[in-house]
């Protein structure tokens, strides 16, 4: 089994080990470049995007991240570590990595439907996955390199750029381990 690290600054990196540790996999923590050396992929947690990009440039750990996703580390962002891994957001400014060619729109579904629960069909799977959905994003624009894999009335919210896969919601907070698995074969 692979060594898969999870960025362990802010957000729900813990739920993410869990499930990676129940998968057999060798994980890791990274907060350091010497962690992130150490691990063949890296999941981002959900969080807050904001705090992530922040404490990410605290611990000169940009350019590293940035360089190791460019040469080819898959990685797999969740929420907050979606909108991250994007190239730009909608509105305001914050740290990104640019890894992922998408534009992000930050708590996209609205104050009323801040957190919910929706079955999505996602390609390639058989039956419906539980999406729990958290003040997440969607895409309001992806570039032609990313597949789009589910979408809530026809906004993207899950997507896949080569090796780098990124959903709005948070499959650490269900039972349901079936897109863990599909990130860890694809390593
Ligand atoms: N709304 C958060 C952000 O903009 C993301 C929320 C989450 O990760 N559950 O960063």
């Amino acid at each position: 089994m692979p060594t898969v690290g999870v960025l362990a600054l802010q957000g729900d990196f813990r739920e993410h080990l869990n499930v990676l540790t129940g998968l057999g996999c060798d994980t890791r923590s990274v907060r350091t470049i010497q962690e992130l050396d150490q691990v063949e992929a890296l999941i981002i947690p959900g969080g807050e995007s904001t705090t992530i990009g922040k404490f990410v440039v605290r611990f000169g750990l940009l350019e590293p991240l940035r360089t190791r996703i460019e040469n080819g580390m898959p990685a797999y962002g969740t929420c907050a570590g979606m909108i991250f891994m994007a190239a730009a957001v909608t509105e305001g400014h914050q740290p990104l990595l640019g890894s992922l060619d998408v534009v992000v729109e930050r708590n996209a579904f609205g104050r009323q439907n801040d957190s919910f629960e929706a079955d999505l069909d996602i390609a390639g799977f058989d039956r419906p996955f539980p999406g729990v959905f958290i003040r997440a994003p969607w895409v309001t624009k992806a570039g032609a390199g990313v597949d789009v894999l589910a979408t809530i009335e026809g906004h993207p919210v899950m997507v896949r750029q080569g090796r780098i896969l990124a959903s709005s919601f948070h499959p650490e907070l269900t039972n349901d381990d079936r897109i863990h698995r599909m990130f860890i074969e694809s390593i």
